[in-house]
């Protein structure tokens, strides 16, 4: 696979005097992650080259290499490894993805993951905050195919639609129609979805209507009305 990241990454990580211990680190955690789940060799590849700790905060940056979530301030966390393996294989699987709309931005990373696969990706953020440290991470990184956009993303982003596929990285009580309306035919929606007990679901819009799968457990983040 072509690797925007790989040049880049390379420079940024030399600057931070990490170097080789990291990508070691990185391997391990891709290789732990393709004992637990069947997983998208193309998502592996991405995750041995995002390198996970420059999304959280120097004092974790020992822990970005383990399979956990990490608070990102603002009572945000950065996904867990294994969610964001198992979404991005899951947004994969079908026709090839051209745009893709990410909700929740966060710390960045799924955006970076996303950003190493796809063409054109566009990620939405409540937090000002968030995205604006995202975005400079991201930008350091020489990540050059995604808008952020900081706002309300719970309808989606009407304007730029339709996407080919649109990542949910909050959960919502219940899925807002709008979002479906911005998915193009063949796209695929991933999504956690319920209030107390949250479930992974992907909605694929066929010729003939919506095709809603169940793909396990989820522990998301609440997705809020308005901005941050
Ligand atoms: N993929 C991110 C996940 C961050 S947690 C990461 O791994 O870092 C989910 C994020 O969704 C939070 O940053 C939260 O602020 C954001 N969010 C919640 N509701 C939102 C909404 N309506 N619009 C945009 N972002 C939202």
């Amino acid at each position: 696979m072509s690797n925007p990241f790989r040049a880049d990454v390379g420079a940024a990580l030399r600057a931070a005097g990490i170097g080789m211990t990291s990508q070691r680190t990185r391997d391990r955690l891709v290789d732990t992650l393709e004992q637990l789940a069947p997983l998208d060799a193309r998502v592996l590849d991405a995750m041995r080259h995002v390198p996970r700790h420059l999304f959280v905060e120097e004092a974790l940056a020992s822990r970005a290499y383990d399979n956990v979530s990490l608070p990102i301030g603002h009572g945000q966390t950065i996904s867990q490894p294994l969610t964001v393996a198992r979404m991005t294989t899951a947004l994969l699987q079908g026709p090839p993805l051209r745009r893709v709309l990410e909700i929740g931005t966060g710390s960045g990373y799924q955006t970076a993951v996303l950003a190493a696969l796809i063409p054109e990706v566009v990620s939405i953020e409540r937090i000002a905050a968030l995205a604006a440290r995202a975005r400079r991470v991201l930008r350091d990184l020489g990540v050059r195919n995604v808008a952020l956009v900081v706002g309300d993303g719970s309808q989606g982003l009407p304007g730029k639609g339709p996407y080919d596929g649109i990542l949910l990285t909050a959960a919502a009580a219940s899925l807002p129609a709008e979002l479906l309306e911005q998915l193009a035919e063949g796209g695929r929606l991933i999504a956690p979805v319920g209030a107390r007990e949250q479930v992974l679901r992907r909605f694929t819009r066929t010729a003939t209507g919506l095709q809603e799968e169940r793909l396990g457990a989820a522990h998301f983040v609440p997705l809020r009305r308005g901005r941050g």
